[in-house]
């Protein structure tokens, strides 16, 4: 399927902005939804929608079965050994935190290291940053070299035998590259660690298999790629999560109780306590059926295609700095456009109907290492075309000359 045949099935993309057709290049923060998974979210509320694992009338199972058949969807995706190593929570961030809060505070004591980048999402960094607080832990950083980018070597160095947990960004959002996280994952084995992979900028654009990557867990966002809100997953290895206690305690996620203690459901419901995000998880699992019929590897080629054209371009516009290693940039670009702040640029853009991001983009540690307040970020997907880039370019060149 070409993109401009895709693009025809995300109805939001089909509209007008300030009278110019929406140029969206924002998907790396949040990406647009294909009639699948609206029209899954739709029927369930029509037709299915009933609490999950109680009920016994008939809503109540194919409710279930929706739910914890997307739980097996997501298993297949991530190529995990068994759906219960899969637990639904409400994105990248809290899947990262149940780790943090659960596994860290459990494995860590004083002077123990829990080793992270100064390149990663927020996300992925205050849940380590509490963890080592409540715990005595160090918190350790690889060492980022100028661009931004850190090498095998200077994880080699950082993780010792003192390290627990090490937790990194299988790719940045502001860099585009990819993280070297199969060598990590030996590294920190070798050393008794175990690796955490923020995978929300992953997930979306190439083929995951967590078996491969040889990490212990990895956590995503179902709205980064073309699931609905408030819906996410954290991968864990069995072993772990076994040995990991809940961090949200109520309905849903026990087994007995008794008046001053309580038991826990077996794997993957003891984390998931309270009524689950059902509508979310049933979006989520027909986001993966619509991926999968186009391809992963095909959405991966064309993503790095057009990043790849955008970045060619770009180094043609006099005084624009790209941050990042020229060959990184997956699916995504970040920059600046000479003097003019990156907010200036989003809102020019903006009146020509292209939607681009800008800000720190949530890691001010890295804005800090790279020396720049704010930067502007245009971000690909399946559903852009060279033409919509093209205009992106020109709406760049009008930024230019309007602030001239
Ligand atoms: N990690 C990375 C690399 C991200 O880009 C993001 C979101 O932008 C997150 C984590 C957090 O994702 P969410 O806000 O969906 O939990």
């Amino acid at each position: 399927m070409e993109s401009s045949e895709i693009r025809e099935l995300f109805p939001i993309l089909n509209q007008k902005i300030h009278g110019y057709p929406l140029v969206y290049l924002d998907s790396a923060a949040s990406a647009q939804k294909p009639i699948h998974v609206i029209e899954a979210v739709k029927h369930y509320y029509e037709w299915d929608h009933s609490n999950v694992h109680r009920g016994v009338h008939t809503l109540g199972m194919r409710a279930t079965d929706a739910y914890e058949g997307a739980r097996v969807k997501v298993a297949r995706f991530l190529g995990a050994t068994s759906e219960k190593e899969i637990i639904f929570t409400r994105g990248a961030t809290s899947a990262l935190n149940l780790v943090a809060s659960s596994y860290a505070r459990t494995v860590c004591r004083k002077g123990d290291e829990i080793v992270v980048s100064a390149m990663e999402h927020h996300s992925n960094l205050l849940p380590w940053q509490q963890a080592a607080k409540a715990t005595g832990a160090v918190l350790k950083y690889i060492p980022l070299h100028p661009d931004g980018t850190f090498s095998i070597e200077d994880v080699e160095k950082s993780v010792t035998n003192r390290t627990k947990v090490v937790s990194v960004s299988h790719v940045s959002n502001v860099l585009g590259i990819a993280n070297p996280v199969k060598q990590m994952a030996v590294i920190a084995r070798k050393n008794g660690a175990v690796l955490v992979v923020d995978g929300a900028q992953s997930a979306p654009h190439i083929k995951v298999d967590v078996q491969e990557l040889g990490c212990d867990f990895y956590a995503f966002s179902g709205h980064k790629m073309c699931g609905p809100t408030g819906v996410g997953a954290l991968y864990g290895r069995k072993a772990l999560l076994e040995q990991m206690e809940p961090i949200e305690f109520g309905g849903e996620m026990i087994d007995h109780v008794s008046l001053h203690n309580a038991s826990w459901k077996e794997l993957p419901w003891k984390f998931e306590g309270g009524t689950p995000i059902i509508a979310g998880a049933i979006g989520l699992g027909a986001a993966i059926d619509f991926l999968e019929q186009i391809g992963m590897n095909t959405i991966a080629e064309h993503d790095n295609q057009l990043t790849r054209y955008a970045v060619e371009q770009m180094e043609r516009i006099e005084d624009l700095t790209m941050y990042g290693p020229k060959d990184g940039h997956l699916g995504l670009v970040t920059f600046n456009l000479g003097n003019i702040h990156a907010h200036d640029v989003a809102t020019v853009l903006d009146t020509y109907g292209v939607a681009i991001r800008a800000g720190h983009h949530c890691c001010q540690l890295l804005m800090r290492h790279l020396s720049i307040g704010a930067t502007a970020r245009a971000s690909f997907y399946l559903y852009n075309t060279e033409e919509e880039v093209d205009r992106f370019l020109l709406a760049l060149q009008k930024t230019k000359e309007y602030f001239k």
